[in-house]
């Protein structure tokens, strides 16, 4: 029989693939018009598009949107699905007999790794080397012909939003016969080389897997153990005995095998990109482009993104002052006006003392908050935030974090039950468990409540070299350490625990923005509203009980010390106090951390009512951080609020976890007992460990005198 190649239907689907934002979908609906049709893949949440793609000559073929991926070593379900269809290992999905690679003109080179990863599995391949309006009007030209054949693959022009290259597309595909001529493909240094040959040779004839994809595989078999730990039941003794050899013997040539493949990559993409590239660089930088050449340099980004966080911090602070002192003076008049309408007894002081003092020692915080909020809001808004994920995305992958880990650590600054929430975006499950570890070791605004009343009540004023505040670089501080420590306890975390490969690292940066207005005063609202709610109501309610265990056993006729003393509050104070005494805690700072396991911000509260309940030695007047600057240890007459005890308060709680809510959120996304009770218990060590250490310090530099 003779066959036409002509009529033949050479191919029924074409999938789509391209780094996410190139154009994908722009490009698939140009291609298909109306005729698609959307699902999802079964099991996951991923979006499925198949259209019908009417070729100039014979049948009409399918056309798959895949998901957008950066690479053909998944992170994400996303890119895990993309990967699985390119490379037929996909159930649902059979393999596509040839691929549209939509690449992103204005980011050729991280856009021609994936590029590389398909060539290299010698996949039937069309560029459509989309966006090349946005590339050309940022000073881009790049040569098409030699990028076609310095990848081997046809390379056709598009600007998807425009339709334009569309027909030429279309007739480079049906042009397309077999499989793409081999390119002047990559070089792997000479060693990892021999090794990498040798390896996919013996998973050829060992495991029967396609020239193409051997190489693939032996190279991430090389790259890191924790590939290897995922294969384990794939592949047989043997082979996994000769991974191990290859990577002691790179190892011991000094090769970091976790970088070496990835490098060798780049560096041929570079290559290409120079043979095929022209740059107009007076043209090509467009306004975002030269902010960014500062705001991402390896120095002055981290300088900048500092500074932008000190004033962040140092604002909050002078700028809150105000509406926190007239939201106080609102419920002293609130207070003053209930007790003088109410007759004596139990239930007006449990009004005054418990409910308006408890919520107006809360409530008081929430200019603070707004301005955080404020900040990070603006900060989101502007764009700026990617940048500083980007730049803190060199720092966490340093401790063997994802960049992506960074915005769930940063929303921990507000809360960590929504970052832990948000961890959701970190596809692998050990970056993703190491993340949520640390998270609640980020600053979180239920912090902020403590670190501003000991700040209040123990650091003096002062400024520094003229216009820095002591109090303000206290709190950065803490915010500091909180940080590093999360960093730090994330880098043990992956190496022990949960070791695994190293994340890849990619972060987009969208054009700088003017912020809106409105959606950053929702979100103050948003964030605003969920502390009022904790505040009216659980914190109202420990408030109202702590007033009672506090008054209760009533002891008649002794003085509000001897009460306070005598209650259920002050006898859970002194069991606890030899555990906290190292800590330089006594046992009204012991009550604070019993009763703010709950919730931090107890703490304060809890202060506020220990502090309006029994303390007789106060003239009465001024707010709670002078009554706690004027207690003194009725035992030995000292202060029981040195500086030195205000900074270890705020160490405790910087690391302690003192947060149900953050413990009940982990065993829901961990989906058992085990990750939350490790996380209490790690937190709660670290942070007796270091307020112990900082209280030694401090003990021996001021000689006992502070
Ligand atoms: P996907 O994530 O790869 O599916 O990307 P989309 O198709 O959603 O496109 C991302 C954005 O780029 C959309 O706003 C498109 O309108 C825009 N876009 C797509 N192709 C082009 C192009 O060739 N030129 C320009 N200027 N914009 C494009
Ligand atoms: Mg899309």
């Amino acid at each position: 029989m003779v066959h036409d190649a002509r009529r033949a239907p050479r191919f029924r689907l074409v999938a789509l693939i391209g780094n996410p934002n190139s154009g994908k979908t722009t490009l698939f609906n140009a291609l298909t018009g109306l005729r698609q049709r959307v699902g999802n893949y079964p099991g996951v949440t991923v979006e499925r598009k198949e259209g019908r793609l009417r070729m100039p000559e014979g049948p009409e073929a399918t056309l798959l949107d895949l998901p957008g991926t950066y690479s053909l070593t998944p992170g994400s379900p996303d890119e895990q699905i993309a990967t699985d269809i390119l490379l037929g290992t996909a159930r649902h999905t059979p393999p596509p007999d040839i691929v549209i690679c939509v690449v992103d003109a204005s980011h050729l080179e991280r856009n021609l790794f994936l590029v590389s990863q398909i060539i290299d599995h010698r996949i039937p391949t069309v560029i459509a080397l989309n966006m090349v309006d946005i590339a050309e009007r940022s000073g881009i030209r790049i040569d098409v012909r030699s990028l076609a054949r310095e990848l081997g693959v046809p390379v056709i022009p598009t600007v998807a939003s425009r339709s334009e290259g569309i027909r030429e597309l279309i007739a480079a595909l049906s042009d397309l016969r077999g499989a793409n001529a081999p390119p002047n493909g990559w070089r792997l240094p000479a060693p990892v080389e021999r090794e990498t040959d040798e390896l996919a040779g013996i998973l050829e004839d060992v495991h029967h897997i396609a020239p193409a994809h051997a190489r693939h595989e032996a190279m991430t078999l090389l790259t890191a153990e924790s590939a290897l730990l995922d294969r384990m039941d794939r592949f047989s003794p043997e082979v996994i005995a000769h991974v191990r050899r290859d990577h002691a013997k790179l190892d011991f040539l000094g090769f970091d095998r976790r970088s070496v493949f990835v490098e060798s990559r780049y560096a041929w993409i570079k290559s290409v990109c120079m043979q095929s590239v022209a740059r107009n660089p007076a043209a090509g930088m467009s306004l975002s482009d030269r902010i960014d050449a500062v705001v991402t340099h390896r120095v002055w980004g981290v300088v900048i993104f500092l500074a932008l966080m000190a004033i962040v911090f140092q604002a909050m602070f002078s700028w809150a002052q105000l509406p926190m002192d007239m939201i106080r003076e609102g419920f002293d008049w609130l207070g003053a006006r209930t007790a003088s309408a109410m007759p004596p007894g139990d239930l007006r002081d449990l009004i005054v003392h418990g409910g308006i003092a408890g919520v107006a020692a809360v409530v008081a915080f929430l200019p603070q908050i707004l301005f955080l909020f404020l900040f990070l809001g603006l900060l989101e808004d502007t764009g700026y935030m990617a940048r500083a994920a980007f730049i803190m995305g060199r720092v966490m992958s340093r401790v063997g974090l994802h960049g992506k880990s960074f915005i769930p650590l940063l929303g921990s600054f507000a809360c960590a039950i929504p970052g832990i929430m948000a961890t959701r975006t970190i596809d692998n499950p050990r970056d993703r468990l190491a993340t949520m570890l640390v998270a609640p070791l980020m600053s979180c605004s239920a912090r902020l409540p403590v670190y501003a009343l000991m700040i209040a009540a123990v650091i003096p004023p002062l400024k520094i070299l003229g216009f820095l505040s002591l109090p303000g670089l206290t709190m950065l501080s803490m915010y500091l350490l909180g940080l590093v420590m999360a960093l730090l306890m994330a880098w043990i975390f992956k190496k022990t625990l949960l070791r695994g490969g190293p994340p890849s690292f990619i972060i987009e940066l969208p054009p700088y923005t003017i912020p809106s207005l409105r959606s950053t005063l929702m979100l103050m609202w948003e964030r605003a509203w969920l502390f009022l709610k904790r505040a009216g109501t659980i914190i109202l309610g420990a408030s109202i009980l702590l007033w009672f265990l506090a008054s209760y056993p009533k002891l008649e006729g002794g003085t509000p010390s001897e009460k306070l003393n005598h209650s259920f509050v002050g006898m859970a104070g002194r069991f606890v106090e030899p555990a906290i005494r190292p800590l330089g805690f006594d046992w009204r700072i012991g009550i604070g951390l019993i009763t703010s396991l709950v919730q931090r911000e107890v703490f304060v509260s809890t202060m506020a009512t220990i502090y309006d309940v029994g303390s007789g030695e106060s003239s009465g007047a001024g707010g709670l951080p002078e009554r706690l600057r004027e207690s003194k240890n009725p035992a030995t007459g000292a202060g029981s609020f040195t500086p030195l005890t205000g900074i270890c308060i705020m160490v405790y709680y910087v690391l302690a976890m003192q947060c149900f809510s953050t413990v009940a959120v982990m065993r829901r996304e961990t989906n058992g007992w085990k990750w939350p009770l490790f996380q209490v218990a790690y937190m709660t060590a670290l942070a007796y460990g270091v307020t112990f250490i900082v209280f030694r310090i401090g003990t021996a530099i001021a000689g006992g005198g502070v």
